[in-house]
């Protein structure tokens, strides 16, 4: 048996990013257990077949960058690695409305209460927005949309976690070349680069642009002498009656070695699960119902799950060029979020998409032999196949609203697969929710018109009413008893003191807009209030 840890933090996201850092500036002596790789800018996954997929079955077998996972009526995008979904999130970071936490939150959680919080947040991911000079077509398209449906008031340019250079300029030669990223150190002493706006925010920034959290709060937390094990998928948590740390919970977990799962565990007086809202609640529900490890969690867990109302309605343009894959991926919003209840909530964005073509081209090229005719022959093809601005005519019209937040998380087979081991299923009824995704495809549509565009409504919605959210929410939801949520305030699960959670998971409503900076804002304030 190893020696015991103070605590231990499962999951490296804005939940477990935050709260390791802030533990173990206090002085605790801290272990974070991430199931994905730590990645290094030279390994982020360009070519087809590269590691894009993490296979959450499969883990030893496939650990790469994107865990999607495909229920009978939604999809749901999310990050794996060192950082979470700070790697592949599109910097946006930005406070919930004040009026939001008035229905359905527990009473002690008002913005005002997490105002100090939000601040720290945005202080350390050093959020800032597009330099006026940097501005994109979509950013040009979107505003000239709103001001001619006469909502230019709700336009505005959305703060975001990226180090930009003033001096960078969209005239200069090849401008989003590399080579135009200024070397910089940030606040935690991390080297960085400015953004040359190559669009690849979703893939990983090689010129570490993005303020990701293996940039600033993980570097951070070990410095204070936290230790981060990548690799290490954790399966279930078990109270410690007796052993080294009684009063505590051991953690058991598989470290990924050599393509194979080798069996391992912790104990710490405290853990904080921060494996993300399907993540810690799939947890949560394995140590509940399938482990029976922790066999009086709240009935609650896994219920009123939101896809905080994500939706994208592509529209193509025949006579403007929109460029869709140059730039940060999002950049500006009009804001439809206004606290009138009988009123649909939204937040419509500007999408981008990196150039896959380009990315793949340049990946591939350092791998071509050094013959001359060989180069020749790849310069030509990327040259002929590699448009500059592929897609160059298509806006990505991107929303999030306040959705109904009635979905249920439990374990279970499907029908078709009755002998599997039970995995996370979902139900999702989309009644509830219609209005406001029906309200955002109106303004899409809207949008589009007024700009000169015709939206293509995706088939996934018109024939299946199916939905993809990157931006889970819920499933231990904060409540103010075991009857109500899996969670109190401080984010201590009822009935297991010392054991909280801290991510996405305990959000109880939708948000309607970018949820990473309310996780993190939650998170700063659980760890405010555990004493270590
Ligand atoms: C393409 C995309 C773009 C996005 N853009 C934005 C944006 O611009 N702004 C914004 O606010 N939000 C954005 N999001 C959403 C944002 O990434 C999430 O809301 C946020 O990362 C959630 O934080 P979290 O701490 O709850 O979980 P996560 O950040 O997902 O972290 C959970 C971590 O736990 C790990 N984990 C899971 N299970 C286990 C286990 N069993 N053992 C060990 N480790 C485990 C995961 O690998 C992950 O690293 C985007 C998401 C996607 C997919
Ligand atoms: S646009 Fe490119 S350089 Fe800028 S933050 Fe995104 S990935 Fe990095």
């Amino acid at each position: 048996m190893s020696k015991p840890f103070d605590v231990i933090v499962i999951g490296s996201g804005f939940g477990g990013a935050v709260t390791a850092c802030r533990l173990a500036e206090k002085g605790a002596k801290v272990l974070i257990l991430e199931r994905g790789r730590r990645w290094e800018t030279k390994d982020y996954p360009r070519d087809l077949n590269d590691a894009w997929i993490y296979d959450p079955n499969e883990p030893h077998k496939r650990n790469g960058w994107l865990d999607f996972r495909f229920f009978d009526d939604m999809a749901v995008a999310m990050g794996a690695g060192v950082g979470g979904g700070s790697l592949i999130y599109a910097n946006v970071s930005i406070e919930a409305k004040p009026w939001l936490f008035k229905k359905g939150w527990p009473q002690e959680i008002t913005y005002e209460e997490l105002a100090p919080y939000y601040d720290r947040v945005g202080k350390t991911l050093n959020v800032q927005t597009v330099p006026d000079n940097q501005l994109t077509r979509r950013f040009q398209l979107m505003k000239e949309g709103a001001e001619s449906l006469g909502y230019g008031g709700r336009f505005y340019k959305l703060p975001l976690a990226v180090t930009f250079d003033k001096d960078w300029s969209p005239d200069r030669e090849d401008p989003f070349n590399d080579k135009h990223s200024k070397p910089v150190e940030n606040a935690q002493g991390q080297k960085q680069g400015t953004c040359v706006h190559c669009g690849n925010c979703p893939i990983g920034c090689k010129v570490n642009a993005k303020n990701t959290l293996d940039l600033n709060y993980i570097p951070w937390a070990e410095k204070h002498g936290a230790e981060v094990r990548p690799l290490s998928v954790v399966r279930y948590i078990q109270s410690e009656k007796s052993g080294p740390e009684p009063g505590g919970y051991r953690v058991y977990f598989d470290r990924i070695v050599d393509g194979k799962l080798i069996p391992g565990s912790e104990s710490a007086r405290r853990v904080i699960v921060a494996a993300g809202s399907l993540g810690s609640t799939e947890l949560l529900l394995r140590c509940r119902d399938q482990y029976k490890s922790l066999p009086n969690l709240s009935r609650f867990l896994g219920r009123n799950w939101s896809s905080n109302g994500d939706f994208l309605t592509p529209a193509t343009y025949n006579n403007r060029q929109i460029s869709p894959t140059q730039g940060v991926t999002i950049s500006c919003a009009i804001d439809f979020l206004n606290e009138d209840e009988n009123a649909p909530q939204f937040f419509i964005e500007d999408g981008g998409a990196p150039n896959a073509l380009r990315n793949y081209l340049e990946s591939k090229e350092p791998g071509v032999p050094p013959i001359p005719l060989a180069r020749a022959t790849v310069k030509a093809l990327a040259e002929l196949m590699g448009p500059a601005d592929p897609f160059g005519n298509v806006m990505p019209w991107f929303a999030q609203g306040v959705d109904a937040a009635d979905g249920h998380l439990y374990l279970g087979r499907p029908w078709y697969a009755f002998w599997r081991k039970k995995r996370l299923q979902m139900d999702w009824e989309i009644e509830r929710s219609k209005p406001v995704i029906t309200a955002i495809i109106n303004m899409h549509k809207l949008l589009s018109a007024a700009t000169g565009g015709r939206p293509q409504v995706p088939l996934f919605w018109t024939a299946f009413k199916s939905l993809v959210t990157p931006h889970p929410l819920g499933g231990c939801n904060m409540g103010v008893d075991a009857t109500t949520g899996v969670v109190n305030h401080r984010g201590e699960v009822f009935g297991y003191p010392n054991l909280f959670v801290a991510d996405g998971s305990i959000i109880p409503e939708a948000i309607g807009l970018n949820p990473s900076r309310t996780i993190a804002a939650l998170a700063e304030r659980i760890a405010a209030l555990i004493t270590v």
